[in-house]
This record gives C-alpha cells, sequence and structure tokens, in this order.
C-alpha cells in the first residue's frame, strides 16, 4: 500500500496515483485491467486462477479511443426510482467505443425484488444476480411504502 499506484501505465510508462493511499493498486485517473487469459495467446492464458493485470492512464485511453472497444455484459435492476439491488447479466454484440454508456436497465416492481424467475422469465434471462441483502431492503421497500399510503 503506497500513494503510487502498483503498476504504472501500460502504454506511457507514467507513475499513477492511488485513489485511496491504503490501496495496492487503485489508479486516479487510470484504469485497471485484469484477465486470465485467452486461449490463442502464447504469453498469458492461466489455468491457475492467476490474473494478468495492467494499468493505462486515461490520457493513454483517449488518445487511443478508436482502438477500443465496449459490451454491455448486465443490466442494473431499477426499482423505486434507485439502482443498488442487483442486476440481469446479458450478453450484448461488442461494439466500437463511442464513449456512451448503454442506459438499459431492469425495472421491477418492489414486490418482485429478490424474486429471480418473475425478473427473468420479465426479460427472457437465466440469471440474475441480486445483492446479499435483498430481502432486508425490500422489506424496508415494503415498510417505506406502505407508510406513506
Ligand atoms: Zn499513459
Amino acid at each position: 500500500m503506497s500513494r503510487e499506484a502498483f503498476l504504472p501505465c501500460f502504454k506511457c510508462g507514467k507513475a499513477l496515483q492511488n485513489a485511496f493511499i491504503e490501496s495496492d493498486n487503485q489508479p486516479s485517473e487510470g484504469t485497471e485491467f485484469r484477465t486470465q487469459g485467452h486461449y490463442g495467446s502464447t504469453f498469458w492464458d492461466s489455468f491457475d486462477g492467476e490474473d494478468l493485470v495492467l494499468n493505462v492512464c486515461d490520457r493513454c485511453l483517449r488518445e487511443h479511443s478508436d482502438r477500443l472497444g465496449q459490451q454491455k455484459v448486465f443490466l442494473p435492476i431499477r426499482c423505486a426510482g434507485m439502482t443498488g439491488f442487483g442486476h440481469v447479466e446479458v450478453n450484448r454484440f461488442m461494439v466500437a467505443y463511442t464513449g456512451n454508456e448503454d442506459k438499459d436497465s431492469v425495472s421491477v416492481d418492489i414486490e418482485d425484488l429478490g424474486d429471480s424467475e418473475a425478473v427473468g422469465v420479465t426479460y427472457d434471462c437465466a440469471r440474475v444476480r441480486w445483492v446479499g441483502d435483498i430481502a432486508e431492503r425490500k422489506a424496508e421497500l415494503l415498510k417505506e411504502y406502505a407508510d406513506e399510503s
């Protein structure tokens, strides 16, 4: 742990400061990338649970955004105007980087919080991931909305 991130920018070599001093590698004005590798790589394809890690500074990402892609992999679950309840996994096509986030989300009624089948059937998705305390959050929202009526 130090003020400086464990790794410099992979592209330009610039040292990066940690966003939080207690972090090992949480670059400020940069992003950490991790992979366990891919079939086809002759450099890194770990089967032992070991990540290859690199940082790229925001300036290098911006300068070479024509080399980036983006892909929506989950839709946040929205309820009562809020997110943070979990997400629904999706596998959309990767596209060239646009800089615009896909704001698509899944809206559920309070009664359906924690009910993967209800959400999965509605959105034809098999994998719904709820936060660990979804039952407590649902109970709080039900109480809050019951108190308002
Ligand atoms: Zn850089």
